[in-house]
């Protein structure tokens, strides 16, 4: 009798969820194939509404950070660059290098609407490799470009929010003479914690990279302050795009959601301003660049969804600095001030073509 009931009570069971499956899969089906687009936008743009992350407040001349832009000032005088108006930013931090130096961010926009329907949140990242010099200028360039911009006009970064930490590796750059990887020798660029790294990362470093040193992913994922500085900096911000600037492989490159991944809208979208900024840049190069084990387009342009785009200027050469912020001032201007959910009128497709080297 006991045998009897058990069997029945697990019929019942199947048969609900059955049911449920159905239900779920008729409403899909019922729904038209511009209707399936928009629902996966808005599901991607406006992902509901998740506990607030604490706000850090900004500050200005907290010693240790008033400390680090001293020393910031210092690397912009030996490369002959403008001032960093590095004391006069409103700076955050919570964590700290390997070496003790704070990892730095700043904010432009209204943080406590992060997280609400409709806010456009863009993150940009600089200084990732050491040893990529013109990208740090970039990122402060961006910071005093918004600073003159708001002030202009203070309502121009209405339902925006841009977060720009531009020094996310300061132990290479602050080097005697600057290296790829961090104090701790480790690529930061592979040491995301991915799904594939446990797997693959060490494995294709000995194998396919021949255990070169510059791309070291570390004895395991998300060991590195500077990744953790990263990944929670995505996770407090919930960035529609991400931007991370390095050099010197001259090309814009993309990761981030396919068609089949979201239901066509969000991928064709992301690709419309990716081909926006090489237009606006003088048709820079895009190139269909691959994410490995650990990078940041794989974990959050492959494996999030978030529009990643990473710009690689020219060249390392500082006094290239200057150009490469007027020729692409107008396409991160564009970048910041584009809303994802809104279509851009572009005519070219992107250029596809293979990689050799690694970002
Ligand atoms: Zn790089």
């Amino acid at each position: 009798m006991r045998i009897y009931l058990i069997k029945f009570i697990a019929i019942l069971v199947l048969l609900t969820s059955c049911g449920q499956l159905n239900r779920g899969k008729s409403t899909h089906q019922s729904l038209t194939k511009k209707e399936r687009d928009e629902q996966a936008l808005n599901e991607f743009v406006d992902s509901p509404k998740e506990v607030k992350p604490k706000i850090v407040q900004p500050f200005k001349n907290k010693a240790k950070v008033s400390k680090f832009c001293k020393k910031t000032a210092l690397f912009f005088k030996k490369y002959r660059w403008k001032k960093s108006n590095c004391e006069k930013t409103h700076w955050k931090n919570v964590r700290n290098s390997n070496s003790g130096d704070p990892l730095i961010w700043t904010v432009f926009g209204d943080e406590s609407k992060v997280g609400e329907r409709g806010v456009e949140s863009t993150l940009i990242f600089c200084g990732v490799h050491g040893d990529e010099i013109t990208p740090i200028k970039f990122c402060f360039d961006i910071i005093q470009h918004l600073t003159k911009e708001v002030a202009e006009n203070p309502g121009i970064l209405k339902g925006k929010l841009v977060a720009i930490a531009p020094i996310v590796n300061p132990d290479s750059f602050m080097k005697k003479r600057p290296t790829r990887t961090n104090k701790n020798s480790v690529d930061i660029n592979r040491n995301f914690p991915t799904k594939d790294w446990n797997k693959d990362a060490l494995k294709l470093w000995k194998s396919r990279y021949r255990r070169d040193k510059r791309r070291y992913p570390g004895k395991k994922s998300l060991s590195e302050p500077e990744v953790v500085f990263q990944v929670n900096l995505i996770k407090r911000y919930k960035p529609r795009k991400i931007i991370s600037v390095h050099a010197p492989l001259t090309m814009l490159d993309y990761d981030g959601p396919i068609d089949h991944h979201t239901g066509g809208i969000v991928g064709t979208r992301a690709n419309q301003l990716l081909i926006q900024m090489s237009k606006k840049a003088r048709g820079y190069r895009i190139k269909n660049y691959p994410f490995f084990p650990g990078s940041l387009g794989n974990y959050a342009g492959n494996e999030r969804n978030i529009p990643t785009y990473t710009l690689e200027l020219p060249t390392s050469n500082p006094r290239k600095s200057d150009k490469y912020w007027t020729l692409f001032r107008p396409a991160i201007h564009s970048a910041i001030m584009h809303d994802m959910r809104k279509e851009i009128d572009v005519a070219v497709k992107p250029a596809s073509s293979k990689a050799t080297t690694a970002n």
